[in-house]
């Protein structure tokens, strides 16, 4: 059962797809992620998206739509999350295209529905982790030693993006550009919405009723 799983900045998309990896196997997609790692790595991918990253833009579809392919080339079956892809309407129907190419289907689009105060909150909380990308809050999820990863130790990290005035920008293009894609996923008959400003279980096992596991 292929997901996507979509909302705001700092809803919890890639929280929940942490417990979706571990707990039913589903492998994350995360088109942050993978840009994330091609600014670390600097390649030429990477030094075009940064500087829109860090404003809180979106990078151009192709370059996105280029590293979902290629993440999809390599699943050998295993059901796959999609995180923080589609981001617009023109890479959801990109993404048809390429699906129904590799002869693939998505079952559910999960929906997290968070009040704008608490995704502030969220966001300006978080830290990650530099090496291994765990996802922490200062308060909510707190590391047991402060400024360190609980599982590799590393230190941890503020998102140049999840500083207040990106985190406005970033607000804004959501609302003008993906959450649109709600109605959209409702008419193809895959919209599954959860309430996602409960704590990160009680999420979690929303989004498994949802999916019969
Ligand atoms: P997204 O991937 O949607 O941007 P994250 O999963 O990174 O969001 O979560 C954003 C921040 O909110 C992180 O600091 C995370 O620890 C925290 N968080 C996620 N889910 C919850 C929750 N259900 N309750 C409280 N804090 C949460
Ligand atoms: P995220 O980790 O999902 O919060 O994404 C961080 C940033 O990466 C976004 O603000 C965009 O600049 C970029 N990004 C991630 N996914 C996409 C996408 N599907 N399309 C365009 N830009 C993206």
């Amino acid at each position: 059962m292929n997901l996507v799983i979509f909302g705001a900045p700092g809803a919890g998309k890639g929280t929940q797809s942490a417990l979706l990896v571990s707990e039913l196997g589903y492998r994350q997609i995360s088109t942050g992620d993978l840009l994330r790692k091609a600014v670390r790595e600097g390649s030429s991918l990477g030094l075009e998206a940064k500087s829109l990253m860090d404003r809180g833009q979106l990078v151009p579809d192709e370059v996105v739509l280029g590293l979902v392919r290629e993440s999809l080339g390599t699943l050998n079956g295993v059901p796959f999350i999609l995180d923080g892809f589609p981001r617009n309407l023109s890479q959801l129907s990109q993404l048809q295209s390429l699906l129904s190419s590799l002869g693939l289907k998505l079952s559910r689009a999960v929906f997290l529905s968070v009040d704008s105060g608490l995704l502030v909150e969220r966001l300006s909380g978080r830290r990650v982790c530099s090496k291994c990308g765990s996802v922490y809050h200062l308060i909510a999820k707190p590391p047991r030693t402060p400024g360190e990863c609980d599982l590799c130790g590393a230190p941890l990290s503020h998102r140049p993006d999840d500083k207040e005035g990106v985190i406005r920008d970033r607000l804004g293009v959501y609302n003008r550009d993906t959450a649109p894609l709600k109605d959209e996923f409702r008419k193809l008959g895959i919209l599954a919405e959860v309430d996602a400003g409960r704590p990160e279980t009680v999420v979690f096992a929303a989004i498994r009723s949802h999916l019969g596991k």
